[in-house]
């Protein structure tokens, strides 16, 4: 095949979004700079969370550097970009030529800004807020998940870096959210319609993100399922608390928020409806619910190349093995090379858009052999993500060499998220 003699348009195109982490600031009071906006209540339930820092170091502009430099190299392989220097940087990874796709990408948010310009601002968090929220007449704006969905990718590539971790999570760690029939079976146990936990501690999800460990993990997987369902926390005791989290997909503009005028219905949280505080009688039905129950979402979350966690879990740890590849290519070996566990929970960002979500903690800015990565290896980082997003659409076939955690090169089916005539369940978010 000669490519540059065909049209660009005879090749598949994939929108991916680079989402750097976090940015923004914290400031108070919460109730004009916080996030998470409840429409019910009309207030932030939220401080906004302007991310990990540590020794001057601050993960909202380590990781917008990176993805600067992941969008640099991917340029090459956009509609108008320079494919041959794109397949120059694809031979380091493979002895053949993996099919050619177009690949256009955009970063979820601005620059990250400093302090001073925070102080400068009258919202400085506006642009990086998770949800939708009111300026400063009251009109709703988007916030960075619904500005996802409306463009509309393929794949969201979400790069993080945390303070510190549990002494268990080391080397690069996917985030990934349950899907909807292992919270189901949670529901059922809290509801005494099951016996024995054998369901989470049979399954490879049954190892939850704690939030502190005055819980057990099982005891914070069902805090979160009760909050996955009815948007309130548990006490210890497994009572409901008074505490309430929103419903988070009415915070977000998209397809599957309730019909509008829902706040004047949900407000009295009547028993046996969508909008029950309690775990006991709540009814998940409704367009959000029949897309968590739907196909795609399993395809998303379920399963999959790595057993468990559908193509976001396969996503994230692909785009891993290949940024380790990279480093072990570049001998930039930091003893940590190899693939850590998953963080498993509901998070926002990977149960609330349509996207293949690759969520990765790439780095503890509180271990050193983490920061010497970051300071001396951005560009091999940026690398390995651009050729691991390539090889999510092409497929490729690793140069086979002595390293253990060599990438799969297996392509995503992205055909099974055709859901009628060139429409796909990407496409479908948009609102
Ligand atoms: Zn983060």
């Amino acid at each position: 095949m000669m490519p540059s003699l065909m049209n660009d348009r005879e090749f598949p195109v994939y929108r991916v979004v680079l989402d750097p982490g976090h940015g923004g600031r914290c400031k108070s009071p919460m109730s004009r700079h916080g996030d998470r906006y409840n429409t019910l209540s009309k207030t932030y339930l939220d401080n906004f969370k302007e991310g990990a820092s540590f020794a001057g170091l601050e993960e909202n502009q380590i990781v917008y550097d990176i993805s600067l430099r992941v969008r640099r190299i991917l340029k090459n392989c956009s509609p108008d970009g320079d494919y041959k220097k794109f397949a120059a940087v694809l031979k380091k990874y493979t002895d053949e030529e993996p099919d050619r796709v177009n690949i256009v990408t955009s970063l979820s948010r601005k620059k990250s800004i400093s302090d001073a310009e925070a102080d400068a601002l009258e919202d400085p968090n506006a642009g990086y807020r998770l949800f939708d929220y009111p300026d400063r007449r009251g009109i709703m704006r988007e916030g960075r998940l619904s500005k996802i969905n409306s463009l509309r990718p393929n794949l969201v590539v979400s790069l993080h870096l945390a303070t510190d971790g549990p002494s268990d999570y080391i080397a690069m760690n996917p985030v990934i959210a349950a899907p909807y029939d292992f919270l189901n079976e949670g529901l059922k146990y809290l509801r005494r319609e099951k016996k024995g936990r054998a369901f989470y501690s049979n399954n490879r999800l049954g190892d939850w993100f704690c939030e502190s460990h005055r819980r057990s993990d099982f005891e914070w997987f069902l805090n979160d399922v009760s909050v996955y369902f009815t948007g309130c926390p548990l006490e210890k005791d497994r009572s409901v608390s008074g505490k309430f989290k929103g419903y988070r997909h009415n915070m977000v503009s998209w397809k599957y928020t309730d019909n509008r005028g829902w706040e004047s219905v949900a407000r009295f949280h009547q028993e046996n409806t969508r909008y029950s505080r309690n775990y006991m009688d709540v009814v998940p039905d409704g367009r959000f619910w029949d897309r968590e129950r739907s196909k795609y979402e399993k395809y998303r979350r379920d399963g999959g190349e790595e057993g468990f966690g559908g193509d976001n879990a396969y996503a994230a740890y692909e785009i891993i093995r290949y940024m380790l590849f990279s480093l072990y290519k570049n001998r930039r070996d930091y003893g940590a090379m190899k693939t850590g566990k998953p963080y498993i929970s509901i998070w926002i960002m990977p149960v609330h858009v349509n996207a293949i979500n690759a969520y990765i903690e790439i780095a503890y800015l509180r271990r050193r052999r983490d920061r010497n990565i970051l300071a001396t290896s951005k560009n091999e980082l940026a690398e390995g993500i651009a050729v691991g997003i390539y090889s999510l659409f092409s497929g490729m076939n690793p140069r086979k060499e002595p390293f253990t955690y060599l990438p799969k090169g297996k392509k995503i089916d992205m055909r099974k998220y055709d859901v009628s005539d060139g429409r796909s369940y990407f496409d479908e978010a948009d609102d």
